[in-house]
This record gives C-alpha cells, sequence and structure tokens, in this order.
C-alpha cells in the first residue's frame, strides 16, 4: 500500500506540517500553563503579561502624567521605600505564592544597607526602579542637591546591582523641574501611579486597605496601584489584597524596560 503522504502535493504536506506544528505549540503552552498552576496553585492570582517598556524620557501614571497602556481592569503592582529586612521579605514571599510580579522603587540608602536583600528581589523576577537615594522632599532641594540625589542613587544601583536604573519615581510624587530635565536628557521614565491605598496612614487593617484599593480600582477601571514594601501593615495586608484582586477579576502586568 502507498503511503497516504506520498500522493499529497508538497502544499499539502506543507499544510499537514503547519497544522502538527500548532498542535504541537498548543501542547507546549498547555504544558507550560499546567506547570504556572502546578507551581502555585489554582487560586493563585498569577501575572497575565508583560508589558516592555523603552528606554525613554517618558512619563507615565494619572496622578500627573498620561496613563500606561493597559487594557480595562488591568493592574500594575508596585512598592516603595524599600528594601527594608523587616517587612520586605514578607511581601517577596505573599508574590512568589500567588505568582505575581511587580515594580520595586528603591531608596538608594536602603540597597546600601540591605544590598542582599535587594538582589533578592530582583533575583525573584521583579523589576528594580529608582526612589532617590534619600526620601527627600525635592522641590525644597536646590537644583544641584536634586543632582546630587540622582548621582548617588545612580550609584548605588551600580554597587548593588551593577546597572543604572531606567525608571524613576519621586518621593510623594513631588517633582521639582531641574530634576526632571535631568532625567529626560538621560532617558529615564518617570513613573507615578494611578491609585494608591494610603497604606502609610497609621493603622489600616488587612480589610481597610482592601477596601480602599478595591474601591479606587472601580473608579479607575484598573491601573498603576502604590503600595510600599517598608511597610509591615501593607506586608501583612498583602495575602487578602490579591486575593481579592483575583476574586474581582483583575488581571496582573509586569513592566520590564529595554
Ligand atoms: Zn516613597
Amino acid at each position: 500500500m502507498r503511503d497516504a503522504n506520498a500522493s499529497q502535493t508538497p502544499l499539502a504536506r506543507g499544510v499537514s506540517i503547519a497544522a502538527m506544528l500548532r498542535t504541537l505549540t498548543a501542547f507546549v503552552l498547555l504544558l507550560s500553563s499546567l506547570a504556572t498552576h502546578a507551581d502555585c496553585g489554582p487560586e493563585a492570582l498569577g501575572t497575565s503579561r508583560v508589558l516592555q517598556l523603552p528606554r525613554a524620557a517618558a512619563a507615565y501614571g494619572t496622578f500627573q502624567h498620561p496613563a500606561l497602556p493597559l487594557a480595562p481592569n488591568e493592574v500594575v503592582i508596585t512598592f516603595d521605600d524599600g528594601p527594608r529586612p523587616e517587612s520586605t521579605p514578607l511581601v517577596l514571599q505573599t508574590l512568589a505564592a500567588q505568582c505575581v510580579k511587580a515594580t520595586f522603587f528603591m531608596l538608594g540608602q536602603e540597597m546600601l544597607r540591605s544590598p542582599e536583600l535587594a538582589r533578592q528581589v530582583r533575583a525573584a523576577g521583579h523589576a528594580v526602579a529608582a526612589h532617590g537615594y534619600i526620601h527627600h522632599h525635592f522641590p525644597t532641594l536646590k537644583a544641584q542637591d536634586q543632582l546630587a540625589d540622582l548621582k548617588l542613587e545612580q550609584q548605588a544601583f551600580r554597587t548593588v546591582f551593577g546597572f543604572e536604573p531606567v525608571a524613576w519615581r519621586f518621593p510623594y510624587f513631588e517633582e521639582a523641574q531641574p530634576l526632571m530635565d535631568e532625567l529626560a536628557r538621560q532617558q529615564l521614565t518617570i513613573m507615578s501611579a494611578d491609585l494608591a491605598i494610603e497604606d502609610w496612614l497609621p493603622e489600616q487593617s488587612p480589610e481597610m486597605l482592601t477596601a480602599r484599593m478595591l474601591e479606587r480600582l472601580r473608579e479607575k477601571k484598573g491601573g498603576i496601584i502604590l503600595m510600599h514594601d517598608a511597610q509591615d501593615q501593607t506586608a501583612r495586608a498583602l495575602p487578602m489584597l490579591l486575593a481579592s484582586l483575583r476574586r474581582e477579576g483583575y488581571k496582573v502586568v509586569q513592566l520590564r524596560w529595554d
């Protein structure tokens, strides 16, 4: 009996190979998604996609700037003011358990105090970015002192990570023109946010922080969420915060820079 394929035209053979490849690709995708669920458990929030941003003199976050290109109900999770040994490890543990990738805006002074912890954040697959060497009110500083803080922050990144940051978030979102001009000149992206959960206020329970986050997310239909890994109460609330994102159908987007 003749091989059925022998009677096919080269075009038909090409089509059947394409169909096989599609089947194989679907199988590999299925396996990788099963692996993800096995690692995180079926209740994990997970990370739905990566948003790759070019290195550019751009600014995002609707507190002050245009929005990131996110779909409705997509969120970007960000943490400021760390690394802090008392609370950042618990944040990392909760993110790992939920397979969630976030962006950490770090203070240079804290990075030099806890360089191993800073490197652990990055090794876990999170993006790391700059929040100043010291948590200054930048508009109160002279231009030369603003630029000096940027230099110290860049030096801290070189010391701890071996590279310079490509994104910057102003402490208190207080922007100052001399530093903004310098960030633009060096093509650093300014990252503001779309909503905060006021986790710097005293005695915020997980329930209070979660209710506030969900209320703001409903108003904004998703966006960049500001939290603080340097706050014990935020680290404690994070399991509830992430569970509520999953329950309400929000999708986590991971930022990455070229
Ligand atoms: Zn801060």
